[in-house]
């Protein structure tokens, strides 16, 4: 008797811890038949240098992040890819609105992804994976360079703002060892990782890759890149499957982000061939179709 007058509240109160933790988390599922999220983003300043988002001495550190520490922080641990919401969950009741943000979403240092930003993941290549809009354009694209000749390899796709607190946090702990305070810290982050929130890479329409012959020789992320024959049939070919390298040499200024040889990001076909036959970065054509 006891345990049927109890049995209904305990789980009232079960119901309303689990709906009431689910407030805070950067990123929560928002379906429970799909691996459709919602990104919840707490902004953080922006950073006003220009700063590269993963290169050179950084990229060396988020690669090895990407290739070495991965196992014990899975770039997805926020987001079950396969349901394993209890049967009381709230989600049913609190689906998000699924505002569609298109293709041309500009997340750069200025312009943090939107808090109601959803997508949908499925695999480019192995652990990598991508928003349902740009996925298949993204393997169509490695499957027509592996033609040509070209062995490309993923070593960055959808990042978690959580993953780039975490990426972007343990460079400002690095720094206030170095005994810098905790603001210039913060601002020298910046400089190596894009901080949460701002990172093209949340959007799951970028990634970054190279040839396995340069990854095996270099096992790096180095403007040396652009030297490889594959870099060459990228930049030529990427268009036509609807990406563009997002941060060419010469647009730093106005990207914010240095030049990456190995970042690609899909706007769709039109407005890649636009971009890449016009030497344009995205916030260039963006201004240009307002
Ligand atoms: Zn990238």
């Amino acid at each position: 008797m006891i345990f049927r007058k109890i049995l209904p509240f305990a789980l009232c109160i079960m119901l309303i811890l689990s709906t009431g933790c689910s407030k805070e988390p950067t990123v929560s599922e928002s379906s429970s038949e799909s691996s459709s999220v919602q990104i919840i983003i707490s902004p953080a300043e922006p950073s006003e240098s220009s700063s590269s988002e993963e290169s050179s001495l950084s990229s060396m550190s988020s690669v090895s992040e990407e290739t070495s520490s991965s196992e014990s922080v899975p770039e997805t641990s926020s987001i079950p890819e396969t349901s394993s919401l209890p049967e009381t969950s709230s989600s049913e009741t609190e689906e998000p609105s699924s505002k569609d943000y298109g293709t041309l979403i500009l997340v750069n240092p200025w312009n943090y992804i939107p808090e109601d930003y959803t997508l949908e993941l499925e695999t480019v290549q192995g652990k990598y994976k991508m928003d349902i809009k740009a996925a298949e354009s993204a393997r169509n694209l490695v499957a027509a360079a592996k033609e040509a000749g070209f062995n490309m390899q993923l070593c960055s796709a959808y990042r978690t703002v959580e993953k780039s607190a975490e990426l972007y946090q343990r460079k400002v702990n690095q720094y206030i060892g170095y005994g810098y305070s905790e603001a210039d810290a913060k601002v020298e982050a910046a400089k190596w990782v894009a901080p949460p929130g701002t990172s093209e890479h949340h959007t799951g329409l970028a990634m970054d890759l190279v040839s396995s012959d340069y990854w095996n020789y270099y096992s790096d992320l180095e403007h040396d890149y652009e030297k490889f024959d594959s870099f060459k049939w990228m930049y030529e070919h990427c268009a036509e499957f609807g990406f563009i390298l997002r941060y060419p040499k010469d647009k730093q200024d106005i990207t914010g982000i240095t030049y990456e040889p190995w970042h690609y990001r899909y706007v769709g076909i039109e407005a890649a061939k636009y971009i890449m036959e016009n030497g344009l970065c995205l916030e260039e054509y963006l201004e240009i179709i307002k």
